[in-house]
């Protein structure tokens, strides 16, 4: 048996920066295979000579068991001559062919390399930078492909002698891995003063001195800065709060493993997962009443945001601190994370009395992932760094390449080719200059890295969008408009790869309706390409338009006008004598100063006003996010909620209102009125759903739009719904706010073209 052949195989999917070339190097080892791999624009190439059983066992070893990074999406087999070749090499980089190879996300520390970093034998001992083929920076760092060490940020530090053997040697964890360095030849860690100043000794022992008087540091992590404060110290982050200009918006904190996690939070399997994988996003738990942290961490709510170190710099900083610390986003209310050096200086010297630096360069902003968890599975609320530039693989085609250009706030866009969406990572809110430039700027990055040009660009209906806009500036393309919530339905439907019809629940704060009105609470009988209106909340004025959204009192004052339900008697009344009368007048009046909605949340920022909870929203959704935390769980009785069978089905809240106003007036407990809201609208939707199903046949319910991230309500109306026998479709790949509405413009501008 001296039979030889030499195969060419193909990989494609994400196989760059995930160790593969050393892994199949290792594979032809084994096997005893002679041949070549090496890294091209559409993904890994490579050719295989020896006993043909020898290569069948490689490529069956390439799918059955890829390194723990990698995507296999598609392997292809050409027979060519062999060369008589004996050993297998690692070949150059091909470059110059149209980009089709994945960008991996950015990995958190693996144990290997942590326990290197913690080693005081080991050359990396403390190395903030340490990191190999399984772990590290990557889409922050990657300027170009094929994933290289020059088209990284890492270019500019040569590798001394011990990394470069390492790097060549196919036996070694690190061969191959780009952002490999040490202590002799990597970046380097500084603490400076913000004018610039370095800082005496050890930067990371000093840091955590600096934190533990009450000092607020910045500090460079994997796609920004973030400012750091001991989340025990009070008046320290109280500080944080006013220099960065934020409210009431709860901070996230980072602690140092699950046993401190445990001592903040009821931590569920789930979420352990979650927090100790290597995506590592902030996971929102329910905070034990003993929880060793600031009342100003989180106020306004029984949950805490906790998250694991994810760099080596972290690890660092945990284990010199003896608390968890608050550990947010660098930036000033409304701007995306800093993540160019100079830009964080001028933009975080008022915020930060230090900053733990280094100089290896962030080429991306990349925010961290928030989750929460519902059913047991990952409920997205923020889809960013670890998740971020992985596409989202479609079991049907795009007929064209598409770009969506999503929302205003909450801000992604969407690059779909063949089955592939790749959806961008959340850029923040597009009112805010940075913002814009920064979207542009990564739709730039992410066209060139993907060689995805678009032919089709999809769209909201909201004209003064500034992602409208920008998709309407761009010529050479087709254009088509994606109605907001049949935008957010197909993104549920799409990341299940289902086409529907089903009947899609869309309850969220605002979305361009179509027809003059602002939508938001909305029943849809829909599919990829099309939907029918099929039922909605009761339209009510919005007093003011855009200064009822900030003031959800005034829905208070429009929800009570609309049931005709005196106000007097009511502490929402006596809390704004001032303004009650002028917006009541608007409201008697109607017309354009009080434009009509139908949305979900302004129906919670009306209750949670009313509840004495929120009038005016420090941040976007504080009103409905606090009147669900306020929920006593110990409630079951929801209000009466009125639903005429139309078509279309109305949802009324004048019972609801009134029931709420005689809970107040009665001194009912907020914590129960809060409760009974919760169970009183889920029921109303399953009987609006029910009547829509009885219309049309339909047994699946999708339901989407940002009001969905209140586990209250969404675990409420997925219990009824499936106790009447429905399939339940919810958020568990992208949010379903509107981060994630870039996805479904993508799928429903492609269903669209398709059909006509
Ligand atoms: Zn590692
Ligand atoms: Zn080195």
């Amino acid at each position: 048996m001296n039979e030889r052949i030499r195969t060419r195989i193909h990989v494609e999917g994400i196989v760059q920066g995930v160790g593969f070339r050393p892994f199949v190097h290792a594979l032809a080892s084994t096997y005893g295979l002679a041949g070549l791999v090496g890294n091209d624009h559409g993904g890994v190439f490579i050719e295989a000579e020896g006993p043909p059983a020898a290569v069948t066992a490689l490529v069956q070893a390439l799918r059955d068991r890829p390194p723990t990074l990698a995507v296999i999406e598609r392997v292809s087999l050409t027979p060519i001559p062999p060369t008589g070749a004996r050993a297998f090499t690692i070949a150059p980089s091909v470059t110059g062919a149209p980009a089709h190879a994945l960008i991996p996300p950015d990995v958190a520390t693996c144990d290997a390399c942590l326990a290197e970093l913690f080693d005081p034998a080991d050359r990396r001992h403390r190395y903030p930078f340490v990191n190999c083929t399984g772990c590290g920076p990557r889409f922050t760092i990657i300027l170009a492909l094929p994933y290289d060490r020059d088209t990284t940020t890492m270019a500019g530090f040569p590798l001394c002698d011990r990394c470069a053997r390492e790097y060549r040697d196919p036996r070694d964890r690190r061969f191959h891995a780009q952002p490999i360095c040490c202590p002799a030849c990597g970046p380097t860690l500084t603490l400076r003063a913000p004018d610039g100043t370095a800082l005496p000794g050890d930067p990371l022992t000093q840091a955590a001195t600096l934190l533990a008087t009450g000092a607020i540091v910045a500090v460079k992590g994997l796609g920004g800065y973030h400012l750091a404060a001991d989340a025990t110290d009070h008046t320290a982050v109280t500080t944080l709060r006013t220099r960065k200009r934020r409210t009431g918006k709860p901070f996230a904190v980072m602690a140092a493993d699950l046993p401190a996690v445990r001592e903040l939070c009821d931590l569920d399997d789930t979420s352990a997962r979650l927090l100790s994988g290597r995506r590592r996003p902030i996971v929102l738990l329910p905070r034990r009443a003993a929880a060793p942290v600031a009342p100003s961490v989180a106020p306004g709510t029984r949950e805490l945001g906790v998250a694991l170190p994810y760099t080596p710099l972290h690890h660092l900083l945990c284990r010199e601190l003896t608390h968890p610390y608050v550990l947010t986003s660098g930036n000033s209310s409304g701007e995306p994370i800093a993540h160019d050096d100079e830009d964080a200086r001028r933009r975080l010297g008022g915020i930060a009395d230090a900053f733990l630096s280094h100089d290896r360069p962030i080429h991306a902003p990349v925010d961290d992932s928030v989750m929460r968890v519902f059913d047991g599975a990952p409920l997205p609320i923020r889809r960013a760094r670890g998740y971020a530039p992985e596409p989202l693989r479609l079991p049907w085609p795009f007929p064209l390449p598409v770009l969506a250009c999503g929302a205003q706030q909450k801000s992604t866009f969407c690059l779909a080719q063949g089955n592939r969406a790749i959806l961008s990572q959340h850029l923040g809110d597009l009112e805010d200059y940075r913002t814009l430039r920064a979207y542009t700027t990564e739709l730039g990055r992410l066209r060139r890295l993907t060689g995805i040009e678009p032919a089709l660009v999809a769209h909201d209906l909201h004209p003064e969008y500034l992602s409208t806009k920008y998709a309407l500036s761009l010529d050479g393309v087709d254009t088509i408009g994606v109605q907001h919530h049949h935008a957010h339905i197909v993104s549920c439907l799409a990341e299940h790869g289902e086409p529907g019809p089903v009947i899609g629940v869309a309850f969220d704060g605002t979305g361009h309706g179509g027809d003059g009105t602002v939508w938001g609470g909305e029943l849809l009988v829909a599919d990829l390409a099309t939907f029918d209106r099929a039922g909605h909340l009761e339209q009510v004025p919005m007093p003011g338009g855009a200064t009822a959204v900030r003031q959800p009192w005034r829905m208070a004052a429009a929800f009570l006008h609309a049931a005709r339900e005196p106000a007097h008697g009511l502490d929402v009344l006596a809390r704004n004598p001032a303004a009650w009368q002028a917006v009541s007048a608007v409201l008697a009046a109607g017309g354009p100063a009080a434009p009509l909605t139908s949305s979900a949340g302004r129906l919670f920022d009306a209750v949670s006003a009313l509840a004495g909870i929120c009038d005016r929203a420090g941040y976007e959704g504080q009103a409905a996010v606090e009147l669900e935390q306020r929920a006593d769980r110990t409630v079951r009785d929801g209000y009466p909620v009125t639903v005429t069978p139309g078509p279309p089905v109305v949802i009324t809240s004048t019972d609801l209102i009134r029931a709420v106003a005689a809970d107040l007036r009665g001194g009912v407990a907020t914590g129960v009125i809060a409760a009974r809201f919760h169970h009183g609208l889920a029921e109303a939707v399953t009987a609006a759903v029910r009547l829509v199903a009885d219309a049309t046949g339909l047994g699946t319910v999708a339901l989407s739009g940002g009001v969905f991230a209140n586990t209250l309500l969404l675990g409420g109306i997925t219990e009824r719904l499936r106790r009447h026998g429905f399939r339940v479709l919810t958020h568990h790949r992208v949010p379903c706010n509107d981060g994630g509405l870039s996805l479904g413009q993508a799928v429903a501008a492609a269903a669209q073209t398709t059909r006509t």
